[in-house]
């Protein structure tokens, strides 16, 4: 009764642009966002992933991430990740893969070139000074456990949170000038910028390639009308299936 999709065609000049959000870690068991519950001890995510939730109570936010960094280390990569690591073998660098997510479940799954355009969940920073980020696994469960920079200001979680600007911006756009196949897995299409690049992709330059774009999810997202078409399934289900690197 397992529901069947026809491969997808990627050819021997197209460049791939993969854009994934936190449902294609929801089958490794992290929970998304704005699925089921939502919601963090009551709170809705944005009161403990916002700078704000930083000034106003650090150590609710370094427990969030203490337990995201626990559930990341307990989770495994699921056949989406391995599905699109496979990939990366075949086109090499005409993929590229962005995520929204922090967990590191792709480089698990042995994709080598992932960009993180909201931060990874095992690197910290400073929140004063602009030092480099560092890679950190630590938990910090309790106000007493929290980190100081040699310049006095307070370690925090290099993540981007709502209201600050995603990183690596520059490459993504370059990236989106070029592909010619955009393929969009588990993310709600409603957090912006990531929503819009499937629309960027599709209104560069007059004259290059009509970018086919692809939606993998259960639900359809907000911005579901930009897209070529949109296979209604799970991720570990549907990209193995579309994206079959074996028997050409
Ligand atoms: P979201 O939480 O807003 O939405 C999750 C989306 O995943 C929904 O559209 C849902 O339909 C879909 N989904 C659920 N199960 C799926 C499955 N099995 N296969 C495919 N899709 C599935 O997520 P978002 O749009 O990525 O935005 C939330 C922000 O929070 C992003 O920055 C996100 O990466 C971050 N976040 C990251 C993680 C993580 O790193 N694992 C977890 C939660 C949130
Ligand atoms: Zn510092």
């Amino acid at each position: 009764m397992a529901e069947s999709w026809e491969k997808i065609a990627i050819g021997a000049t197209d460049r791939v642009f993969v854009l994934t959000g936190a449902g294609i870690s929801a089958e490794s068991g992290l929970a998304t966002f704005r699925g089921a519950g939502g919601l963090w001890e009551g709170h809705r995510v944005e009161e403990v992933a916002s700078p704000y939730a930083w000034q106003r109570d650090p150590e609710m936010v370094w427990r969030f991430y203490s337990m995201r960094r626990k559930a990341a280390s307990a989770a495994a990569p699921n056949a989406a990740h391995y599905a699109l690591a496979e990939l990366e073998g075949v086109l090499g660098e005409r993929l590229f893969l962005c995520t929204q997510n922090v967990d590191n479940l792709h480089e698990r799954s042995g994709s080598r070139r992932v960009l993180h355009m909201h931060g990874e969940l095992f690197q910290s920073r400073c929140d004063h000074c602009g030092g480099e980020a560092f890679a950190d696994t630590r938990l910090y469960e309790t106000a007493a456990e929290h980190a100081r920079c040699d310049c006095g200001g307070r370690i925090r979680p290099d993540i981007v949170w709502f209201g600050e600007v995603p990183y690596h911006m520059e490459r993504i756009s370059a990236e989106l000038e070029q592909c010619t196949v955009m393929l969009v897995v588990g993310t709600s299409g409603v957090v912006q910028p990531a929503a819009s690049f499937v629309r960027w992709a599709r209104q560069r330059g007059a004259g290059s390639a009509v970018v086919r774009s692809y939606y993998v999810g259960p639900e359809h997202p907000a911005n579901a009308g930009d897209f070529t078409q949109v296979f209604e399934g799970k991720a570990g289900e549907v990209l193995p299936q579309i994206l079959a690197t074996d028997g050409e």
